[in-house]
């Protein structure tokens, strides 16, 4: 994925290389997958639901465009930036940037959540038809892309106006396609509003969930009470995306944050692509239900909690370690040195694989599709998506660490040696 690309501007701060494809995935990519997007609704809802079907399941004119789309999704967008500068939670500083500094982050992902919760039952008190986000998916979906599109060349133009030091490693080849794709800025702000924090967690994840919901009552519209397939899918779903909020000071160190900048793929995958496609499962669920047996139910609820134990025990392990690697609870765990000062977990959760959050990750996924049945592969779009983003992402990680830690990263790929599932991969 990754090819060699251009010489240095001179401004000190460009990078040679490409991923994604270089300049043709960063042409083909915001091409295909919008019209991905849009393709699964349809297939989501057409009769058969099958993911090879000829003709494609194409919408009518009508069921395209609705008026009330941009109205109701700008109005979240402006509901959730208007949450995020309100002085709830406390605020936490990132990692040091390269001119020495630190940005400020407001930690209250998660008050935004439960308000949201709290508009929505009352939207429910006053018999709001929420279910009417089913025939709204295809218009919230071109909305949501129009939106990534014009939000991606604001930041484009924007970055140039950011001092050298601001921009991203890998976004400033110089090719404008590939640095509109991948983001020429790494945190481009307005006053000390941080966009791309703000899109990372917020309107699309909280969104959502949200569209979950609207699916839920819709099938109660439907068929008098939701099934036990819509409410597992609905409550996982749920129980990730309130995680991801209550450790949103997490966020901060991640890739997306520390790395890399804020351009198509990022604005795309936060806005469009997390809301339209990771509801699927309950957007099939609407027009295909699934009889499910309690017995069923059960397992699929325990793959779920073991998949959600080793995500979160791993992710904690680790951030707690690069916090304070003294604290009780990691303190005697065994490491090994690197050359910049920072040591490398090889045991605990991080010694059993290299990946061990990537693992319960998928599982958890699984556990998302499992509910909706083998009739169809539409509802493991999801998971075989989510394990081809896992390996990708692996394999960036694994550069970014052996570029910052050299031999003292084969030290720990030979201690241990598995990425993401023990003994297999
Ligand atoms: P990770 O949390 O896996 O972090 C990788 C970093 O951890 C490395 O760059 C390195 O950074 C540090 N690290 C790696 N190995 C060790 C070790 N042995 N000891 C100590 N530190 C180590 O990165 P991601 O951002 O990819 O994932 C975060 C979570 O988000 C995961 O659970 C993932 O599954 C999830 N995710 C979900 C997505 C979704 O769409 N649902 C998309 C992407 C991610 P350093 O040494 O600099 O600290």
């Amino acid at each position: 994925m990754r090819s060699k690309g251009q010489t240095t501007n001179g401004k000190g701060s460009h990078n040679t290389e490409r991923e994604f494809g270089g300049t043709l995935g960063a042409v083909c990519i915001p091409i295909f997958l919008p019209l991905t997007v849009l393709f699964l609704i349809c297939v989501s809802r057409s009769s058969d639901a099958a993911l090879l079907q000829w003709p494609l399941p194409l919408p009518s004119l009508d069921h395209l465009w609705d008026p009330l789309a941009p109205v109701l999704l700008l109005g979240w967008i402006a509901l959730h930036a208007f949450l995020y500068m309100l002085p709830f939670g406390k605020v936490s500083e990132g990692l040091v940037l390269r001119d020495g500094t630190r940005l400020k982050y407001p930690i209250n992902g998660f008050h935004s959540l439960c308000i949201s919760g709290a508009l929505l039952m009352l939207l429910l008190m006053f018999k709001a038809p929420l279910g009417h986000l089913f025939e709204l998916m295809l218009p919230l979906a071109i909305c949501a892309i129009a939106i990534s599109f014009l939000l991606s060349i604001y930041l484009y133009v924007c970055s140039f106006w950011a001092p050298p030091h601001a921009l991203a490693l890998g976004g400033n080849t110089g090719n404008p396609l590939y640095d509109f794709f991948i983001g020429r800025e790494l945190n481009p702000r307005i006053g000390r509003f941080d966009l791309k924090y703000f899109c990372e967690l917020r309107p699309g994840l909280i969104g959502w969930v949200v569209i979950n919901f609207g699916m839920m009552m819709q099938e109660v519209e439907l068929r008098g009470a939701p099934s036990l397939a819509m409410i597992l899918v609905n409550s996982f779903q749920l129980l990730y995306v309130a995680d991801a909020l209550w450790n949103e000071e997490a966020v901060l160190t991640t890739m997306d944050i520390v790395h890399d900048g804020f351009g198509f793929m990022l604005v795309f995958g936060d806005l469009a692509w997390v809301p339209f496609t990771y509801s699927l499962q309950a957007a099939f669920l609407v027009k295909h239900p699934q009889a499910l047996s309690p017995l069923g139910g059960a397992s699929i609820i325990i793959l779920n909690c073991i998949g959600y134990y080793i995500f979160r025990k791993s992710n904690s392990q680790k951030n707690q370690f690069r916090r304070n690697p003294k604290h009780p609870s990691v303190a005697s765990l065994e490491t090994i040195a690197t050359a910049t000062g920072k040591r490398l977990l090889v045991s605990g959760w991080w010694g059993l694989v290299r990946h061990p959050n990537y693992l319960g990750d998928l599982l958890m996924a699984l556990a998302w599709s499992l509910p909706c049945g083998f009739s169809h592969l539409l509802p493991y779009f999801y998971v075989i998506y989510f394990t081809i983003l896992l390996i990708h992402r692996e394999a960036r990680d694994e550069r970014h660490c052996r570029t910052k830690y050299g031999l003292a990263w084969d030290t720990y790929c030979r201690r241990v040696p598995y990425r993401i599932l023990p003994y297999i991969y």
